[in-house]
């Protein structure tokens, strides 16, 4: 019998998907490709599902569902994140391989997009569990990944150490050590320095540029919100008050906590390292996820998952700038609502673009067996980001569109273009 905690849910992720199309429909319209280009950039290039048993620490066995999809590879290897979570489906995975298409594209990476996951809560393993289930996983995606085809990373619900239970396993089967299999790996078995702040720290380039062009917020003290506190929205948060911003509120899975006089992020991250979530913090307002969204503020960083903002609360919204830590937050309804009310969004595929690009820095240095300090690995993000930022800017200048339809049109032509140079096989 398959245990509640590994059921498939068949949630809002049909939407993720559906997004990422009606995203992709919206921005090719502005580019002059011939209509079977668009088409073939519209489907993912192969879907893979695995069924596999882990064994529980009382012996019993259970059912798990992986996938790994591979939305293009043109420009070179696909590349995308593995997440564990009960909402995983194909559509998320679908759509998220996409938008990894288009942000490294974007960002001028060599690759194409991919993503992967479990359906999983992986709270409720063991650390036994968690490593078998990590272990199987990997031996099951043997077939479809390799350091020159496809390079797993972490996303939502898996970290630094579930990375190095995959090379491990990818390197114990091919007989040698390959850590360029992963990237998001500890640094002491061929990981980046900087990775796990990477992408947070890209989150708040991207939204201090953002700032220096806005005419209402650029000589305010800005007021920030985090919806999120893991990878992304703890290490955004940790970098926006290493630069003096205040942050007025944080949630994540479980509630928020709001403070209009500014949180403590240190004591804040602290506290999560500690007890392993935000519940019980006591130094401000208890307050939902949905509430978190339209509390007042100038910033709203939503760093958790997609289909956050929606047409039910675009409106709500206080922000004046959002900036897209997680991956598809805002649905395309209330993208036009947000866009109508004048409120500028930084899109996923920009905001969050750090950490591929520092896991790209990672495959190099693992692939060169030559590694680099940490100052040369956040002066060569910044200047991505920043790169990456005005080359979206000028496409919206040129096209006299919002960001995100810029950057997804920047990001198409670039992957068009590479199709029809290499012409249709065979
Ligand atoms: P994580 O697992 O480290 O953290 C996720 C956080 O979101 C946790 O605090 C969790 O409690 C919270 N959360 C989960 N479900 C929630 C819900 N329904 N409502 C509110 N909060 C919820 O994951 P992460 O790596 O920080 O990823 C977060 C987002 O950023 C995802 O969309 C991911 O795809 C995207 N992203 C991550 C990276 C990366 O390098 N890790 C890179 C680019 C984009």
């Amino acid at each position: 019998m398959v245990a509640a905690y590994n059921m498939p849910v068949q949630t809002h992720n049909t939407n993720a998907y559906e997004t990422a199309l009606a995203q992709f429909d919206k921005a090719v319209r502005f580019l002059s490709i011939p209509d079977g280009v668009a088409e073939f950039l519209r489907y993912p290039r192969r879907e893979f599902t695995v069924n596999f048993p882990v064994k529980r620490d009382d012996g019993s066995m259970e059912m798990f569902t992986g996938y790994r999809v591979h939305h293009n590879t043109v420009l070179g290897p696909s590349k995308g994140g593995i997440r564990y979570s009960l909402a995983v489906d194909m559509n998320e995975v679908r759509a998220l391989a996409m938008w990894m298409s288009w942000k490294c594209a974007l960002a001028g990476l060599p690759y194409g997009g991919a993503k992967g996951g479990v359906v999983v809560d992986p709270r409720a393993l063991s650390p036994r569990e968690l490593e078998s289930l990590t272990r199987r996983y990997a031996a099951e995606l043997i077939p479809v990944i390799s350091p020159h085809a496809d390079i797993p990373a972490p996303d939502m619900g898996t970290n630094p150490q579930i990375m190095a239970w995959m090379m491990d396993t990818y390197s114990m089967t091919v007989g040698y050590s390959v850590p360029a299999i992963v990237t998001g790996k500890p640094v002491n078995i061929g990981g980046s320095l900087g990775r796990n702040e990477a992408t947070g720290r890209g989150v708040i380039t991207a939204m201090t540029e953002a700032l220096k062009r806005s005419e209402s917020l650029n000589s305010r003290n800005i007021r920030i919100i985090i919806q999120g506190f893991g990878n992304v929205g703890s290490n955004a948060a940790a970098r926006a008050a290493e630069l003096g911003f205040t942050i007025v509120g944080v949630s994540d899975v479980f509630g928020g906590i709001y403070n209009p006089n500014g949180l403590d992020i240190r004591a804040l991250r602290a506290y999560v390292a500690d007890s392993g979530d935000l519940r019980g913090y006591a130094e401000g307002e208890l307050v939902s996820n949905s509430e978190l969204l339209t509390l007042p503020c100038d910033v709203l960083i939503p760093a958790a998952m997609e289909g956050q903002i929606t047409r039910d609360n675009a409106d709500k919204v206080k922000a004046q700038l959002i900036v897209e830590g997680a991956n598809g937050p805002t649905t395309t309804e209330a993208d036009d609502i947000l866009n109508g009310r004048g409120v500028v969004v930084v899109p996923d595929i920009l905001a969050n673009a750090g950490g591929v690009i520092v896991s790209y820095f990672e495959w190099v240095q693992d692939l060169q067996a030559f590694f680099w300090d940490e100052d040369e690995i956040f002066r060569q993000l910044d200047r991505a980001m920043v790169r990456t930022y005005e080359a979206t800017e000028h496409t919206a200048e040129e096209y006299e569109v919002d960001m995100r339809t810029a950057a997804q049109i920047y990001a198409i032509k670039r992957v068009a273009e590479a199709v029809m140079t290499r012409g249709f096989y065979p």
